[in-house]
C-alpha cells in the first residue's frame, strides 16, 4: 500500500484527494464520464468562488479605473469573424493512419523530438514529421497535418429550417471589445481604463488533459486595459510584475515554481504584438496558466471594420486621436485552481495537508462539538458556528468520530483552524483553537476566536 502511494504522481495524488473530498468529479460519471469535462464538487465550488472573489477584488474593486462586465456566452456570429476565430482559431492535427486517432501535431513533435513548434504552418509541420520519421503513439504512420477549428458551434432557432449557426464564446475578452463604447460612455471613462470579466469559455480542444489542465469548457478571468498606444509597452511590463506579485503575495504560490516566458514570434496568436506566458512547474513540466499580451489595436480595428463603428478615441485634453491599444491579462480559473492544488499538497508525517492560504481554502475554520450526543456541547458549538458565519467566514461543521481524526480530515482539505467546544467551554466560555500547519493548540475566549483566526 505504502509503495503504491509512492509510485503515484503528484497529479494522481491530487486527483484522488479531489475526488474523495468533493473538490473535482469527472462529469456525468454515472454514464461513464464525458471526455475532458469536470464538475466541481462542494469544496471545489467554494475554492473557485474564493478565487473569483479575490481576483475581482484585486483587479476591479481595488482599481479606480477598472470596471466589470458579465456578457452573454453566445453572441452575434460576426463577433467571431471580426476576432479572426472563424478563420484562424485552429490547431494543426495529424491522424494515425491505422487507428484513426487524432493528435495535435505540435504535441506529437514535442514529445518525439522535444522541439517547440508553436506557430509553424502545415508544410513546416509535415516536413518535421517526415524528416524525423515521427510515428503515432501506437507506432503507426501519420497523415498530413490539417487545421481543425476550435470554436464550438451551436444551432439557434425554433424550427429546423430557421436554425442558424452561432458559437459558444472561445474567450471571454471579445464581448469586452465590442462593448468598448457602451462601457466607456455609460461609466464616463477616460483612457487609460480597463474592463474585466470572469466567465466560461469553450474550445474544441483536440488534445485534452492531463486531468483538468486542458478541458473543452473552462472559466477565464480576463482584464483588457485600453491605453494610449505610446503607453502600451509600459503597461505590458507593469502587468507582468503585477501578476507575479498577486500570485505570490496574495495567493501564496511558491515563487521558484513560477516563471515568465516570452513567446517566440511564431507562437504568438494572430492578434498579439508581444506575449508572455506565466508558467508553473507542474509535475508534468513547466506549463502556461496565464498569458499577458499586448494586442495592439487589432481588436478595436477589426470590430470597427466588421461593424462599421468608429472606435477612434479623442483625448479631450491633448486633442490626440487614436485607436486605443489593448494590454491583456488572461488567466484560466480552473487551471489556477490546479496550480494551487499542486502547490499546496504536502505529505507530512502521517497526514496529508493542503497548505492553502486561508483566503483560498474552502473553509477558513471548522467547528467541532467534542461529542455529538451531548446536546449542551452541540448547542454551544452551534452558537460559535453561527457567530463565525455572520463574520463572513466559510465554516465547516464536523461532529463525527474522535477529534484527532477530525483534525486530519480538515488538514486534508486545507482548513487553517479548528475550534473545539468541550466541557470546559460550558464552564468558562473558552475553546481550543488548533492550527493546521503547526498543529499547535491554544485556549481562547469565545469572543476572541475571530481575532485569533
Ligand atoms: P494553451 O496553449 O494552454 O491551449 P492558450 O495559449 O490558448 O492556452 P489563452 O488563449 O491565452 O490560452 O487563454 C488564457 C488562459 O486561459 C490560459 O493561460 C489558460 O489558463 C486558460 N485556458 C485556455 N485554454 C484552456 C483550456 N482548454 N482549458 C483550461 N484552461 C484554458
Amino acid at each position: 500500500m505504502q509503495n503504491q502511494k509512492k509510485e503515484q504522481t503528484l497529479t494522481q495524488k491530487v486527483q484522488s484527494l479531489a475526488k474523495r473530498r468533493g473538490f473535482v468529479f469527472q462529469s456525468s460519471e454515472i454514464y461513464g464520464g464525458f471526455e475532458a469535462t469536470y464538475d466541481f464538487g462542494p469544496l471545489g465550488a467554494e475554492m473557485l468562488r474564493n478565487l473569483r472573489n479575490l481576483w475581482w477584488k484585486e483587479f476591479v474593486h481595488r482599481q479606480k479605473n477598472i470596471v466589470g462586465l458579465d456578457s452573454a456566452i453566445i453572441s452575434h456570429p460576426r463577433v467571431w469573424d471580426a476576432s479572426g476565430h472563424t478563420e484562424s482559431f485552429a490547431d494543426a492535427m495529424v491522424e494515425d493512419l491505422k487507428t484513426h486517432k487524432r493528435y495535435r501535431a505540435d504535441h506529437i513533435i514535442e514529445s518525439a523530438i522535444g522541439e517547440n513548434v508553436d506557430g509553424y504552418d502545415l508544410k513546416e509541420l509535415d516536413k518535421i514529421i517526415e524528416d524525423n520519421k515521427i510515428l503515432s503513439p501506437d507506432g503507426n504512420k501519420l497523415s498530413k497535418a490539417k487545421y481543425f477549428n476550435q470554436l464550438v458551434e451551436v444551432k439557434i432557432g425554433t424550427t429546423e429550417e430557421t436554425k442558424s449557426t452561432a458559437y459558444l464564446r472561445g474567450e471571454t475578452c471579445q464581448p469586452i471589445f465590442y462593448n468598448f463604447q457602451l462601457v466607456k460612455d455609460s461609466m464616463r471613462l477616460k483612457i487609460p481604463f480597463g474592463i474585466a470579466q470572469i466567465g466560461k469559455a469553450f474550445r474544441n480542444e483536440i488534445k485534452v488533459g492531463p486531468y483538468f489542465f486542458r478541458t473543452r469548457e473552462f472559466e477565464q478571468m480576463e482584464l483588457e486595459m485600453y491605453v494610449n498606444p505610446k503607453d502600451a509597452d509600459e503597461y505590458f511590463e507593469e502587468f507582468k510584475k503585477w501578476s507575479i506579485k498577486w500570485l505570490t503575495e496574495e495567493l501564496g504560490i511558491t515563487k521558484d515554481k513560477l516563471r515568465l516566458r516570452d513567446q517566440e514570434f511564431k507562437e504568438r496568436a494572430h492578434y498579439n504584438k508581444v506575449a508572455t506566458d506565466v508558467e508553473y512547474e507542474f509535475d508534468f513540466g513547466w506549463k502556461e496558466f496565464q498569458g499577458i499580451h499586448n494586442r495592439g489595436n487589432w481588436d478595436l480595428t477589426r470590430h470597427g471594420e466588421y461593424s462599421g463603428v468608429d472606435f477612434t478615441y479623442k483625448d479631450d485634453k491633448t486633442g490626440e486621436e487614436y485607436i486605443p491599444n489593448v494590454v491583456e491579462y488572461s488567466i484560466g480559473l480552473n487551471r489556477l485552481m490546479f496550480v494551487l492544488l499542486q502547490d499546496s499538497y504536502v505529505e507530512e508525517d502521517d497526514r496529508v495537508v493542503l497548505k492553502l492560504d486561508k483566503k483560498i481554502a474552502p473553509y477558513q475554520v471548522a467547528v467541532f462539538p467534542l461529542m455529538k450526543n451531548k446536546p449542551e456541547l452541540v448547542a454551544k458549538a452551534d452558537e460559535v458556528y453561527k457567530m463565525l458565519v455572520e463574520k463572513d467566514l466559510n465554516v465547516a461543521w464536523d461532529e463525527r468520530g474522535n477529534v484527532g481524526k477530525r483534525y486530519y480530515s480538515q488538514d486534508e482539505i486545507g482548513t487553517p483552524k479548528c475550534v473545539t467546544i468541550d466541557y470546559t467551554t460550558l464552564e468558562d466560555n473558552t475553546v481550543t483553537i488548533r492550527d493546521r500547519d503547526t498543529k499547535e493548540q491554544i485556549r481562547v475566549k469565545i469572543d476572541e476566536i475571530y481575532e485569533n483566526l
